[in-house]
């Protein structure tokens, strides 16, 4: 699923200076200062449009949540779902999360979620993909103590990929799930690309793990 590219998406984006922090390095270890309260720190990892950030925000008002997305017309498409109403405990950062330690300090962030991360199959990419070795590496940086990672996604090769990162990377698993959705009665947020997903019938896989 590509997205077509927004014409002049920055400009556009410029005008969501409420809720999109455009100089996030800026807040580096002042995020709790930042926010104003001492409540922890939720940050999603290529949050695509937006909607599971924005529920999180919703439904957890004592929580504060980032949406951190590289795509500008993705996250401009987040930017103007979230407008119309947007909870005061979300901000959004339009960046590559190969800039994560220059945005945050050492321990700032209690959870990172990760919906439905790019693949990138090839072995020659393997450095992209969001939870090897090295992006591992900086979320232990920026983790709390107890900080926690949960991650989702329908794509088999890259859960057992991540599997495998993580156990390496000695982090704890908390709770392991290969079809999150067979019990339907449970009450679980979905992303974009979850929605879509399910409707296929593609097994949901979900890890959490802790630090
Ligand atoms: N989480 C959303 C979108 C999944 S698609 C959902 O589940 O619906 C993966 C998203 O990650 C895309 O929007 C892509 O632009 C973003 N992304 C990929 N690499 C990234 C990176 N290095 N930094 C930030 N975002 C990234």
């Amino acid at each position: 699923m590509r997205l077509r590219k927004i014409k002049n998406a920055r400009e556009k984006l410029e005008t969501f200076k409420n809720i999109v922090l455009f100089n996030p390095e800026e807040l580096k270890g002042n995020w709790k200062t930042f926010f104003g309260k001492d409540n922890p720190i939720h940050l999603e990892i290529g949050m695509g449009k937006g909607k599971f950030i924005l529920e999180h925000a919703r439904k957890y008002p004592d929580i504060n949540f980032l949406g951190l997305e590289i795509s500008e017309s993705v996250v401009l498409q987040a930017a103007r779902k979230i407008a119309a109403n947007r909870p005061k405990n979300l901000f959004l950062l339009q960046t590559d999360a190969n800039n994560l330690t220059e945005i945050f300090g050492f321990g700032e962030v209690d959870k990172i979620y990760l919906n439905f991360s790019d693949p990138w199959p090839k072995s020659r990419h393997e450095k992209r993909r969001l939870t090897s070795e090295g992006f591992l590496d900086v979320y232990r940086e920026i983790l709390t103590k107890t900080g926690e990672i949960e991650f989702k996604t329908d794509n088999r090769q890259l859960f057992e990929y991540s599997l495998i990162s993580f156990n390496n990377h000695q982090l704890k698993f908390l709770k392991v799930n290969l079809n999150l959705h067979e019990n339907k009665d449970e009450d679980i947020i979905t992303t974009e690309y979850e929605d879509k997903f399910k409707e296929k019938g593609n097994l949901i896989y979900y890890i959490k793990v802790v630090k």
